[in-house]
């Protein structure tokens, strides 16, 4: 299962982590929702691959320890999307699909 593109449709704002925004649901530690809004990555389909934080060229990703989660105990959490050049790496790379990057996205919240 890929990250939902409309998750903005589908989701609500559930709470703000070091800046950005996670939309819900949120039942921690089983279920984190979707961190970030231009970058959004998934965290409940997120299995700490790695690859979006090697390859970003401008460093948006940085890992979170999310202990208790059943797919990884770390996430690669969106922590700087502001940076985002658009570049689309990260969506490539990701094994699992769990990153979209939108930047019109960010511009409607
Ligand atoms: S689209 Fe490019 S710049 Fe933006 S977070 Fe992904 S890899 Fe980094």
């Amino acid at each position: 299962m890929a990250i939902d593109p409309s998750f903005e449709e589908n989701r609500e704002v559930a709470e703000e982590h070091e800046g950005h925004e996670v939309w819900g649901p949120v039942e921690e530690p089983e279920t984190l929702g979707i961190h970030g809004t231009h970058v959004a990555v998934d965290f409940d389909i997120c299995l700490g691959d790695g690859a979006c934080i090697d390859d970003c060229p401008v460093d948006v990703f940085e890992w979170v320890d999310t202990p208790g989660h059943p797919e990884s105990e770390l996430k690669a959490d969106p922590a700087n999307e502001d940076q985002c050049i658009d570049c689309m790496i990260c969506v490539d790379v990701c094994p699992v699909d769990a990153i979209d990057v939108d930047a019109g996205r960010a511009g409607r919240h």
